[in-house]
């Protein structure tokens, strides 16, 4: 009989098993406990009382290959070679020796690099690809972030206190490819224009049928136009989302007057305490204003000193908005209710509120 020939792919990551220091796999599914010692670092202790200290650094999306090897170095100096990256772009070392805690820090201090983001702090921002990459963007993603994280750095570093964790996040359009649905303060590029599209080239270089078949709301219709087969976009059904755009080039809509980025609060994966829950939209739009996006960071911060100045203990920015209300929260932000905040997409109707009851 043949041989059977064992498939391999290169698609997707290793087994986690493969790359699992030795001391979570010791302990896998037996830890007893986990503490913060102070910011940035935690400690994991098991049913054998094995330890495994987690030293979190700052990290970015966009990162250099000689950054790379700056941290690879340092995992074998410290951690046997082991560190992992958090799905928020921070790097953790994996120390079983807590006499590496602080050489260790003093080597990422003296490459620049912060060491905090554990517990009831800010961490680092997941963030999507903005203009540096991505064709769809509303916003930039990087550079907003460096702004942002440049503002709130004393609150991922402990130099100062929070009530609770607070995760930040950035996507660059409505496609989201960031956390910004579940993220405590999310910020979210938007495009506020339909398509322009360019009827010489849509027949040229478009399937027809795939670019209204890309359209989520059925905005898009075949039509002629002089002639020649094109698309016509339904503008008041439009939802500036790009989908078009990535089937079809023909069809642009960024625009450097009209693009810019909303705010929204209130999301969280967690299970404690309460559900997970969806972030809800705050401010609708702020333009555009780089290199330092100096309106969005004065929001954020804004934002963040509120919540911390008025939350109980371990509560999440949602949670704090709940026990207080929606219409207070908007009072206290100094944000005015404006048409943009009624849900009106046309399966809608399961977010709606159904009660008639306002609590204020
Ligand atoms: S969020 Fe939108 S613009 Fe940003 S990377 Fe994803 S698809 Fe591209
Ligand atoms: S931007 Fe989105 S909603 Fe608007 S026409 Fe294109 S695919 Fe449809």
């Amino acid at each position: 009989m043949a041989e059977k020939v064992k498939r391999v792919t290169d698609i997707g990551p290793p087994h986690h098993d493969k790359l699992m220091p030795p001391i979570c796999k010791e302990n896998y599914g037996t830890w007893k406990y986990h503490e913060v010692l102070k910011p940035g670092v935690m400690v994991h202790v098991g049913a054998t009382g094995d330890k495994l200290y987690t030293v979190r650094a700052a990290g970015a999306r966009l990162v250099s290959i000689y950054r790379l090897r700056q941290f690879a170095d340092l995992a074998d100096k410290y951690c046997d070679g082991y560190l992992r990256f958090t799905s928020r772009h921070n790097i953790e070392f994996l120390l079983t020796y807590d006499a590496n805690i602080d050489p260790l820090i003093a080597d990422l201090a003296a490459m620049g690099v912060s060491v905090g983001g554990i517990g009831a702090a800010i961490t680092s921002i997941v963030h999507t690809q903005g203009w540096v990459h991505c064709h769809s963007a509303a916003t930039d993603a990087s550079g907003v972030v460096k702004a942002v994280m440049d503002v709130v750095h004393p609150y991922f570093n402990g130099e100062k206190k929070l009530p609770g964790k607070l995760r930040i996040a950035l996507a660059c359009c409505l496609n989201m490819c960031g956390a910004v649905h579940c993220s405590d303060i999310a910020i979210l590029g938007i495009h506020r224009k339909a398509p322009r599209t360019d009827h010489t080239q849509v027949a040229k270089i478009c399937e027809i049928p795939n670019v209204v078949s890309a359209c989520p709301t059925a905005a898009i219709r075949p039509t002629q136009v002089d002639g020649t087969p094109s698309v016509e976009v339904i503008e008041e059904q439009c939802m500036y989302c790009a989908n078009c755009f990535t089937v079809c080039p023909s069809m642009p809509l960024n625009d450097p007057e009209n693009d810019g980025v909303s705010i929204w609060v209130g999301g969280k994966v967690s299970n404690a305490r309460s559900e997970p829950m969806f972030s809800k939209l705050a401010i609708p739009y702020i333009p555009n204003n780089p290199p330092r996006w100096p309106e969005v960071t004065d929001v954020i911060l804004k934002l963040v000193e509120l919540w911390a100045a008025n939350a109980k203990p371990f509560e999440r920015m949602g949670e704090w908005i709940n026990r207080i209300t929606w219409p207070k929260f908007f009072k206290m932000a100094g944000i005015e209710f404006q048409k943009e905040h009624i849900d009106d997409f046309k399966h809608a109707g399961l977010t709606f509120k159904r009660s008639t009851q306002i609590v204020h």
